[in-house]
């Protein structure tokens, strides 16, 4: 997590005090007018710091979307905003969360107010650096919470965040397993790219979090392609909320007016080289180029890269390491010749300037994907060119939906004589380098896993592909074989043997009973995408943890017991690696295999435990770290100005004593206390152990916390 306590800026007019400034702003909520009449940002009840933000940035006019969805989010109406993709979105709910903040008089110690949702890890990061630029002369604090970053480290400060930026996988994992994070205070949801959010991919991950935010609060959904489905504002508990911009399936509001929409059909054998012809025809250009899967992506940026086509190149996929992907990110926005290749991760959201041409390589899955991947040029009134590339069997059925949700493409046909194979110098720098040969048959696989997973088989046909032709483009002399298709085809004609009546031509069959033809999109945050399970391996006896436990009863074997001596080689019992509930005794005695349901109410009393005394130690360390830091203060009054941005080392000691500043909240002291009851109503036994433990060092006790919790009943 990067945590950014935004420093209180003195140069800003602090003419008003806060009291005064929101005194005035509420009254202004109730005459204030939304719509054409607000042009600017000033003619809107927004505070000066805020004002301040967003003119440092050059914002000053406000696009449609911000005036008409700010106002009523200010007042605390639910939202749901739709506006084409690259018209300001971020702000319109951006600008609401900070003003919600500073009106509700929020301090860091009042923990986190408002959380925001992203679908991917990119488009979180661009969230929080917009938050960063517009809110920097508040003084919240804002967590970016992503995966692939130090979890430990984000544990520790995730209390102290009152913005989270995440996406939903990582959330997740931080309310399943950080006893710090307390979602009760929360007050302001929002989801961007919110139909994202809520479609099937995330749809488990994100009912788990809404079942751990209270019900009382404000949300906020935007996107380009909003969700109208009438079980997502009811899984939301949305109370009466306001729809604004664009109406369902008008292409005008979905489609910025200046993209120039195109489209090209031609055999899958030939996509490379009307790619590399393509770059190399456009070489002073920004073009992002999407294909389907990261293994795809890697191959031909590697390939292009040995190539060398006179531009610089850039490869976006989920499969990198995450600090790699937002360099490849900040890369990309700072160049104005290059190419990105990338998957559908940057497909949302993302605010890339400038980009000339999206090249859409493989086909998408549907209209929405379309949108959003064309969406990455012609941003802002700024022009733009797609370009779409069909195969022969795709071309009527994507047409066709394209054309129903009113979408305008123009089909182009590509000049021959401007095509250049690059075939022969792929060919010889395979054979060169296995590596590379074995990328190659990794593409070629992932290609047709992902066409088979289609859901939309009037447009995908795996057997339509040339498997021969389409490999020795990718410059493979021998054809990988397809043993998922081999093992589905055998399975088929086994079951064609035993019913004569069942239909043989099996890429018709949709039945929902045929496990492989029935595939839908996966879990993202649950599986990885890029092993999809198709290819099982033969079936072995499986040694199932029932089984291993049961032999090692039989055996009278303690699995995972350590035990220590002292100095007279006595055992030493160290309660706090006990069970510390009655349960457990009355367990023992049922010997003879394992009850289930009785094994999970202990682990779920145990981990209630563990998760107070690892809270009690961690709000110990930070107390311990605050006296710290006021007792150098008062030592040393120039520490004042000290103020650092290091993540690793926040000096706060310029920061007022919240609770002294701001009046209390009795609401909000109300809720975090009642979160706190359970600390409060322990056992003399765990106050015991707290108070033990208080005479440790920071060192041991995150020695105890890690052992505690990775310690199993
Ligand atoms: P969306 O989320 O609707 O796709 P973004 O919020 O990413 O769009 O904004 C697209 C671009 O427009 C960004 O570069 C942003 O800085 C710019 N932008 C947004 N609002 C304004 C504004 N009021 N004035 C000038 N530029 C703006
Ligand atoms: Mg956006």
């Amino acid at each position: 997590m990067k945590t950014k306590f935004i420093k209180h800026n003195r140069k800003v007019n602090n003419f008003y005090n806060n009291d005064q400034e929101i005194g005035e702003l509420k009254m202004k909520y109730d005459s204030a007018s939304v719509g054409s009449e607000v042009k600017r940002f000033e003619d809107m009840p927004l505070s000066q710091k805020t004002l301040n933000g967003l003119l440092d940035s050059n914002y000053i006019e406000a696009t449609d979307i911000q005036r008409n969805g700010i106002l009523p989010a200010l007042i605390g109406k639910d939202v749901m905003g739709t506006a084409v993709t690259g018209s300001g979105k971020t702000l319109a709910f951006l600008v609401p969360v900070i003003e919600h903040l500073f009106i509700n008089k929020w301090s860091r110690s009042d923990g986190v107010c408002a959380i925001v949702i992203s679908p991917t890890r990119e488009l979180a990061y661009q969230i929080f650096e917009t938050l960063k630029r517009i809110g920097r002369y508040h003084d919240f604090s804002a967590g970016l919470i992503i995966g692939g970053k130090n979890l430990k480290y984000e544990r520790n400060r995730m209390d102290q965040c009152n913005i989270l930026i995440c996406t939903p996988g990582r959330l997740l994992q931080h309310m399943d397993e950080n006893p710090l994070f307390n979602a009760s205070t929360m007050e302001l949801l929002v989801l961007d790219e919110a139909d994202r959010c809520l479609d099937m991919g995330f749809e488990e991950t994100l009912n788990a979090i809404i079942e751990n935010f209270p019900t009382e609060r404000q949300t906020l959904l935007f996107s380009a392609t909003q969700t109208h489905s009438v079980k997502d504002i009811a899984r939301l508990n949305l109370r009466d909320p306001i729809f604004i911009g664009s109406k369902k399936d008008n292409s005008k509001d979905i489609i910025p007016i200046l993209l120039q929409q195109n489209y090209v059909v031609i055999e899958l054998a030939d996509k490379i080289t009307v790619l590399w012809s393509f770059i190399n025809n456009h070489l002073k250009q920004k073009m992002i180029v999407f294909f389907t899967s990261c293994k795809q992506v890697k191959y031909v940026f590697e390939i292009f890269c040995k190539l060398r086509p006179g531009t610089s190149l850039l490869a976006l996929y989920g499969s990198l390491h995450q600090d790699r992907r937002i360099a490849i990110y900040n890369d990309f926005t700072r160049k104005s010749n290059v190419v990105l290749f990338a998957t559908d991760i940057a497909s949302r959201g993302l605010d890339f300037p400038t980009v000339n041409w999206v090249v859409q390589m493989d086909c998408p899955e549907d209209a929405v994907q379309y949108i959003h991947r064309a969406g990455r040029t012609a941003r802002n009134k700024a022009r733009g060119e797609s370009l779409l590339v069909l195969t022969p069997s795709e071309e009527s059925g994507m047409i066709r939906e394209l054309r129903t949700c009113n979408i305008q493409i123009q089909k182009i046909h590509i000049d021959p004589k401007k095509l250049f194979s690059p075939r022969l110098k792929i060919e010889a720098a395979l054979a060169q380098n296995t590596e590379l040969k074995a990328s190659a048959q990794r593409a070629f696989l992932s290609y047709i896993k992902s066409v088979f997973l289609m859901k939309n088989k009037n447009v995908f046909n795996v057997f339509n592909i040339n498997f021969e032709s389409f490999a020795i483009s990718l410059g493979l002399a021998v054809t990988p074989r397809v043993r998922f298709l081999e093992r589905l085809s055998k399975k088929k004609n086994s079951s064609v043997s035993n019913s004569l009546d069942e239909p043989n031509n099996f890429m018709q069959d949709d039945s929902d009973n045929d496990d492989f033809l029935s595939v839908k999109r996966i879990d993202h945050d649950l599986v990885n995408t890029a092993n999809v399970p198709i290819d099982l391996p033969k079936r072995t006896k499986v040694l199932t943890k029932a089984a291993v436990a049961k032999r090692a009863i039989r055996k009278k074997i303690k699995i995972n017991e350590k035990m220590n001596f002292d100095d007279e080689g006595n055992v030493i019992i160290d309660k706090r690696r006990q069970l510390q509930y009655e349960l457990p005794t009355d367990y023992g005695k049922n010997a003879g295999g394992i009850n289930i349901e009785v094994a999970k109410r202990i682990l779920s009393q145990e981990d209630k435990y563990d998760k107070e005394r690892f809270r009690e130690l961690v709000k110990y360390r930070h107390k311990k770290q605050k006296d710290k830091l006021k007792k150098l203060a008062d030592e040393d009054p120039k520490t004042d100005d000290a103020y650092s941005e290091s993540d690793d080392n926040v000096d706060l000691t310029w920061l007022p004593d919240p609770d002294k500043i701001y009046i209390s909240n009795p609401k909000r002291a109300e809720k975090r206390e009642a979160s706190q009851i359970n600390i409060d109503d322990r056992e003399e036994r765990t106050i015991k152990k707290v108070k033990f433990t208080s005479e440790l060092s920071l060192n041991d006790a995150e020695l105890i916390a890690a052992k505690i919790l990775s310690y199993k009943a």
